[in-house]
Formats: structure tokens, sequence, C-alpha cells
């Protein structure tokens, strides 16, 4: 039987960015559903080891993705706080800092080379040696030749932070459906209305919000010309539990090959493989063996925990490593996928930015970046649609687009160039 439904907003995915976008639309006053095929959590959400650590994340050429992963870890100690206060359900979230460890001299030579772009772009992190390392975490290796301390970075439970927003949403009065998939948009003219789900239920909505992560770039219930360009970038994880219940470090503790994520309740993630392999989930020997042996050469208590659990998700990955989130290419679509390694991280200031894209406001300034209209398919709509209606004038929103990409070029720039400075200083000590 087909029903009707009104509502504000759909959000298609019930991820981290679903549920985070629709908790703050939900909280604004509007009414909105959550529908997604399986049970959250799901997804990379499931799988993710859940560290906000923006310094720890970066990387040479990505500055407009520092200037969000900064935006976004600000906003968390509040986020949290709301949402526990909302949902009564604790996030896991912590804020223990980051140890990233140099094994051997060539390891220590790249990471002086981060640290130096580190420091240039004003982050708290110190190099510090051996010693010192060892006196934050007593249980490293006995041989390593230094380490970064970046004090400010935290993590959360990914899947505790997705149990609270469920039970926030509920509090909030939204609508959150599992065994739900979309196989349909519902059209009015050109505008996309609404969705029709697998049951053939039908529910018609202002906006619907496409959050369906890694699997967006297959929503075949929009036209293709509307997909985004996301991919999935498969990751393994690797779960051990202490068993005198106390994790064997302190800090989140990280090598050029894996990182250590401690729980509060003695649980430790081992993460994680970054392999492209289409939408194959399995986990397979191989990473699994990768995995313990990195964790293993970093902490060698590692070999007494118990195996819990071994993990492999799909992380929504964009040819530009930037999210995309803001209008989609058709009307009535909103874009809030293609967060690749950071959805954790970035979800409180995507869930303001969506929030604020339904109300009718701009993008927050961090995610201006993020807008989808920097990439191709909005410039190939333009030219589809006029061709079609055999309009030469310029398309609404094409002006703006070009001149956003132009901002965006400029202020990336400032922060390109600085990144550029500190690899030549890098390169100019590693020569003498
Ligand atoms: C191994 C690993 C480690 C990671 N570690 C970190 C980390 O430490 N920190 C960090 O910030 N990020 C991390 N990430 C990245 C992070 O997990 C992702 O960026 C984030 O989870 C993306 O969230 P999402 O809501 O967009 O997608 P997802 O969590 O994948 O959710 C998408 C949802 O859409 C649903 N769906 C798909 N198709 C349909 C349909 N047709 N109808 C209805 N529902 C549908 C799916 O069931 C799924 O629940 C990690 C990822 C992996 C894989």
């Amino acid at each position: 039987m087909t029903e009707q439904r009104g509502f504000d907003a759909i959000f298609v995915g019930g991820g981290v960015i679903g549920l985070s976008a629709a908790w703050q639309a939900a909280r604004g006053g509007a009414r909105v559903a959550v529908l997604d095929r399986a049970e959250p959590p799901a997804g990379a959400t499931r799988v993710a080891a859940g560290m906000l650590a923006p310094v720890g994340e970066l990387a040479f050429g990505e500055p407009e993705l520092l200037e969000m992963t900064l935006a976004s870890a600000a906003l968390y100690p509040q986020f949290v706080a709301a949402l526990e206060a909302a949902s009564g359900e604790s996030t896991g979230y912590t804020y223990q800092g980051a140890l990233h460890i140099a094994l051997d001299r060539d390891e220590a030579a790249e990471l002086r080379r981060v640290h130096d772009l580190q420091r240039s772009l004003g982050l708290a992190a110190e190099w510090l040696p051996p010693r010192r390392c060892r006196e934050l975490e007593p249980g490293l290796t006995p041989s390593f030749n230094g380490g970064v301390h970046a004090p400010g970075e935290a993590a959360v439970d990914p899947r505790a932070l997705t149990r609270a927003l469920l039970a926030a949403l509920a509090e909030a009065g939204a609508e959150v459906r599992s065994a739900t998939e979309v196989v349909a948009g519902i059209f009015a003219g050109e505008r996309l209305a609404g969705v029709r789900t697998a049951a053939g239920e039908e529910l018609r909505a202002e906006s619907t919000v496409l959050a369906m992560g890694a699997w967006s770039g297959r929503a075949e219930w929009l036209p293709e010309h509307a997909r985004p360009a996301v991919r999935p970038v498969k990751g393994q994880i690797v779960e051990l539990r202490s068993r005198d219940g106390e994790p064997p470090c302190e800090r989140i503790i990280a090598s050029e090959r894996v990182y250590l994520v401690p729980r509060p309740d003695g649980r430790l993630i081992v993460g994680a493989t970054s392999e492209e392999q289409g939408f194959d989930t399995a986990v397979t020997a191989g990473g699994v063996h990768e995995l313990l042996r990195e964790a293993y050469r970093l902490l060698p208590d590692v070999a007494e925990m118990e195996l819990v659990d071994s993990l492999a998700g799909l992380r929504p990955g964009t040819p530009d490593n930037l999210p995309l989130i803001g209008p989609g290419a058709i009307e009535g679509l909103v874009l809030a996928t293609g967060h690749y390694r950071n959805g954790i991280l970035l979800a409180p200031l995507t869930a303001d930015a969506i929030a604020a894209v339904l109300a009718g406001e701009q993008l927050p300034e961090a995610l201006a970046p993020a807008h989808p209209a920097r990439l191709s398919f909005v410039t190939q709509r333009v030219t589809k649609d006029r061709g079609a209606l055999g309009d030469p004038g310029p398309e609404p929103g094409a002006a703006e687009a070009s001149d956003r990409a132009s901002e965006l070029a400029a202020r990336g720039a400032a922060l390109a160039e600085a990144a550029e400075a500190a690899e030549r200083a890098g390169r100019a000590r590693d020569e003498d």
C-alpha cells in the first residue's frame, strides 16, 4: 500500500552524517525523517575508530580540509555536551591527545617534515625525544626515534555516538526508520519532491538529503547526472580488549602505518588499512596481520590482549578528498556526503551546515570549499540543460558557483603556500 507523508527534510542514510544533520535540523524545529536500509550503526560509522584528530590527519596539499577539521574539532565539546544532555547517553568522548611515533630514521625524517608543516600552521604539536615519549606512554616499544605530541586530539566511540543520536532524534520527535531502503525518487517536474522505499511507501519533503556515505555515487534513485562522484575506499580495523580492563595506553598512538585508539572501557581499536577495492567489505588475513604486526611494533603489550573483533568498512572518497555539502544538481536535493576519512570528526560542522542550507542560509565559511558546485557534475548539468532547453542565458547559480570557485582558490593559496614553505624547509634540512 502506498502512503504519502510530508516532511521538511528526508535524510537518506543514517550514518553519523545523516543522523547528526537530521538532529541539528530537528532541534531547529524541522520535521525530519531518516531512512536507512540497515540498522544504525551501520556503514562506515559502525567501523570507524572515532579519532577527532585534525593535527594527525594533516596532509600536504589539503589546506581546506585542515580548516574544516579544525573548525569541527572546535565544535565537538559543545556538540557532545548537548547530545549527551538531550539523549541521556554517553558518546565515549575523550580528550586525551595523541602521540605520533617514528620507529626508524626514515620515519623520523618524514615525521619532522610533517611537524614543520604543523608548526608553520600554528598547530599544537611538539617534537619529543624517545625518553619524553616514554614518560607519556610507558608501554611504548624500547627502540624508536622520537615522536610528535599533539595534546589537543580527541576521540569518540562512533557506535555510542550513534546510539546517542538515535535517542536524541526520538526525543526531538524525528522519525528514524531502519530496514528502509530508498529505491526511487519522486519528481514534481524537474524537482525532487521525495522518495519511494523498497516497501512501496512514498515520503514527500521540501528537501531530500543524500547521506548514503560510500554508496552515494550509486544512488540509482537519482538521475545519473545528479549522482555525486563518491567512491568506496575500504578500511579494515581490529578491536582488542585488555584483560585487566585497563587500556594499554592513555592517548592515541600512531605510526606511519597504524593507529591505536584506546576506549575508556579497556578496548583498543587498531586501524586502519586503506584499499581501493570497490564495494568489497571482506576482512582479510593480510589486513589483520598487517594491523597486528604494526600495533605490536609500537606497543608490545598488545600481544597479551584479547582479540575481540575485526571489521571492514567503506570510506566515502571524493576526487579531491573534500566532502560534498550543499545543494545538489537538481532542485530539492541536498548533498551531505564524501567525508572520506574524517566523517566522524566533521559531523558537527556538517550538521550545522546542512541545517543552515535547509533553512535557506549560506554554508558556514569553513565549509565553502565543500560546495558541490566545485565538481564537474554541476557544470555538466548547466551545459546539458542549456542545450536541451535551447537557452543560452546564464544558469541560476552557475555564476555564483564560478565566483565561489575563484574565491576558494584564493583562500586555499595562503595555506598551500605555508605547506610548500614547510616542505621546502624540510627538504633543505635533510640535504644539509
Ligand atoms: C576503518 C575506518 C576507520 C575510520 N576512522 C575514522 C576516524 O577515526 N575518524 C573519522 O572522523 N572518520 C573515520 N572514518 C571515516 C568515517 O567512518 C566516515 O567518513 C563516516 O562514517 C561517513 O559517514 P556517513 O554517514 O556519510 O556514511 P556511512 O556511515 O557509511 O552511512 C551511510 C548509510 O547509508 C545507508 N544507505 C546506503 N544506501 C541506502 C539506501 N539506498 N537507502 C537507505 N539507506 C542507505 C547505509 O546503510 C549506511 O548506514 C573511518 C572509516 C573507516 C572505514
